[in-house]
């Protein structure tokens, strides 16, 4: 099973960004003032990061999970996949962070497939697959998708299990927790 408690958080031998900087655009970089889904001022697409040797610790620290887990195949590396993977390191839930450009990627193939597979799997473990474009998130569920619209700093996914006559349904909301 896939279990993010044996994952690696080093780059695994082989693995290296190559011509991605796909990071360097989708996720929002607090120290720079910038936002998720733009370039990064720094960035060179397909080349790297223009200030590499001075770069802030938050983004020397960062490695995908397409960097860390050689059992990700070719087509999961994100300048092809145009999403990023990583596990939130507190809920240790799996996120899938998708270009704005390409903001259906998640939803073809084999990509759509894999996530409802890995979302069956980390349901037995009590942790989601949730899908971003920019801060806006769909929780992917094994058997549909419930989009919760924008996630904000406070904003928690809680998901409960529901009895039914049909067995347990799993139900997902966002909650907005005290400041
Ligand atoms: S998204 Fe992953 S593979 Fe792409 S540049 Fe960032 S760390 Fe490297
Ligand atoms: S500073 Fe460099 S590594 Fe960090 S987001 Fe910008 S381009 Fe990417």
């Amino acid at each position: 099973m896939l279990n993010p408690a044996e994952f690696a958080s080093q780059p695994a031998p082989g693995r290296d960004c190559g011509a991605c900087t796909l990071c360097c655009k989708v996720f929002d970089v607090p120290v720079l003032d910038k936002p998720a889904g733009q370039w990064c001022k720094h960035c060179r697409p397909g080349r790297g990061c223009g200030i590499h040797e001075t770069r802030p610790d938050h983004c020397r620290a960062f490695h995908c999970l397409w960097m860390t887990q050689d059992w990700l195949g070719p087509e999961w590396k994100p300048d092809r996949a145009k999403m990023v993977l990583t596990v939130d390191p507190e809920t240790k839930f799996l996120l899938v962070q998708v270009d704005p450009g390409n903001a259906g990627a998640w939803r073809q193939e084999p990509y759509r497939t894999q996530l409802r597979q890995w979302a069956a799997s980390w349901l037995k473990l009590k942790r989601h697959v949730v899908v971003f474009v920019n801060k806006s998130a769909t929780v992917v569920l094994p058997d549909r998708d419930v989009a919760l619209g924008t996630i904000g700093p406070r904003d928690r996914i809680v998901a409960r299990e529901r009895a039914t006559a049909t067995g347990i349904a799993i139900e997902v909301e966002k909650v907005s927790v005290a400041a």
